[in-house]
C-alpha cells in the first residue's frame, strides 16, 4: 500500500519526512518513482496523470494538494473514486493576509501615495473610516468565511454570497442568483473566491460590474477562468471599475504583451494568494486517512455533481 505524491518535488520531500513521522507505516513515493502502480492506493496530486484508471487500477482516494479541484479532468477520473481537496489552516491563514493586504491597500490608498512620492509630491488625502467601505465576497466556503471574518474586524460593512443559504455572524449574507444583485449593489471592494466551475466561469463580466457602484474595485483571488477580461480592461477604461487586484489569471503566465503587466489600474500577483504550507497539509491527509478507516466523511470531499 503506498502514498504517491505528485506535485513540487521540493515540498514532496517536506511531505514525505512529514508522513514518515506520523504514518511511518504507509510507504510514500515522489512522481516520477511511482514504484508498482497496482500498490498505489492514495495519490495527493496538483495535476493527476492522463490514465489515471489504467495506471493506478487499486486507488482509494485522490488528493488535491490545493484548495480547488478545477485543473482536474473530471471525465478521466473513475465516477467513483473519491476526490478530496486540500482543507488545512496554511491555505486559509496565506489567503486571509493576502486579501487583508489589498483591501487595506485599496481603502488606505496605497498605490496613490506611492504614486506621489515618485513625483515628490506631499499631499494628505481625506482617511475615510472603515464603515463607509463596504466589502464583499464571492463564496462563502472556507476561504470565504475566513477572509470576511478578518475584514469585518477592521469595521468594514460585510456580506457574502453562495450557492446555498450560510450563516455568518456579522454578515449579511446573500445566495443565489436573485441575492447577487443585492450584494453587488452595496459592495465597494469585491473579492471573489468562488470555486471554478460550469456556474461559475465568466462570472465577473461586464453585466456583473454594472451592478458595483461606480469605481469599486475588484480583487479576483478565485481563479482566472471566473474573470471576462476584456470586460474588465472596458470597466477599467470606463471608470465603472477603479482598480482591480489579480492573482489569478488565463492563461497563467500571461502573454507577454498582456494589458494587464502594465496597466496602471491592475495589480498582478503569480498565484500566490495562499499556498498548501506541507506541515498543515499532511495533518489534514493523515486526519482525512484515519477518517476514511473509520468509514467517517472526509474533510474536503468535492461533490462531483457540483464540481466543488
Ligand atoms: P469552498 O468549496 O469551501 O467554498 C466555495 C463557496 O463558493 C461556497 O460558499 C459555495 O456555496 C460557493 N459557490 C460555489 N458555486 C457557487 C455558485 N454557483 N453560486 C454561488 N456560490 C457558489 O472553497 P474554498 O473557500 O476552500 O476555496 C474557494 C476557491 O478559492 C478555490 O476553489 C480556489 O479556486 C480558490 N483558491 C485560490 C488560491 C490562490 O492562491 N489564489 C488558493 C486557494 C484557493 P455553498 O456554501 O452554498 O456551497
Amino acid at each position: 500500500m503506498t502514498f504517491l505524491y505528485k506535485a513540487d518535488p521540493a515540498r514532496g520531500a517536506v511531505w514525505a519526512e512529514l508522513l514518515a513521522q506520523k504514518m511511518p507505516e504507509l510507504p510514500f513515493r515522489i512522481w516520477p518513482d511511482i514504484g508498482d502502480p497496482h500498490a498505489v492506493r492514495f495519490l495527493a496530486a496538483w495535476e493527476p496523470p492522463r490514465d489515471l484508471a489504467t495506471q493506478f487500477p487499486n486507488l482509494e482516494i485522490l488528493f488535491s494538494t490545493g484548495a480547488g479541484t478545477d485543473q482536474f479532468d473530471f471525465a478521466a477520473i473513475p465516477p467513483a473514486l473519491p476526490v478530496v481537496r486540500m482543507v488545512e489552516s496554511g491555505i486559509v491563514q496565506g489567503m486571509v493576509e493576502y486579501v487583508t493586504l489589498a483591501v487595506l491597500a485599496q481603502h488606505r490608498d496605497w498605490r496613490t501615495y506611492q504614486a506621489q512620492q515618485r513625483a515628490g509630491t506631499w499631499q494628505a488625502h481625506r482617511v475615510q473610516p472603515a464603515s463607509s467601505r463596504r466589502v464583499g465576497v464571492l463564496g462563502l466556503g472556507t476561504l470565504g468565511r475566513a477572509v470576511l471574518e478578518r475584514q469585518r474586524s477592521f469595521g468594514f460593512p460585510c456580506a457574502g454570497w453562495s450557492r446555498s443559504p450560510q450563516q455568518l455572524y456579522g454578515v449579511d449574507c446573500h445566495h443565489g442568483p436573485e441575492g447577487l444583485q443585492a450584494l453587488l449593489a452595496r459592495t465597494d471592494i469585491l473579492i471573489c473566491l468562488l470555486p471554478l466551475t460550469d456556474s461559475t466561469r465568466g462570472i465577473l463580466c461586464q453585466r456583473l460590474f454594472d451592478q458595483l457602484p461606480r469605481g469599486a474595485t475588484l480583487i479576483n483571488v478565485g481563479r482566472g477562468g471566473h474573470l471576462v477580461q476584456d470586460d474588465l480592461l472596458q470597466a477599467l477604461g470606463t471608470g465603472r471599475l477603479g482598480n482591480a487586484v489579480l492573482d489569478v489569471c488565463d492563461p497563467e503566465p500571461l502573454p507577454p504583451g498582456h494589458p494587464f503587466w502594465t496597466h496602471p489600474q491592475v495589480v498582478l500577483t503569480p498565484h500566490i494568494a495562499s499556498m498548501t504550507q506541507p506541515e498543515t497539509a499532511v495533518d489534514a491527509v493523515v486526519e482525512n486517512l484515519r477518517r476514511y478507516r473509520q468509514g467517517l466523511p472526509m474533510v474536503g470531499l468535492v461533490d462531483r455533481t457540483l464540481g466543488y
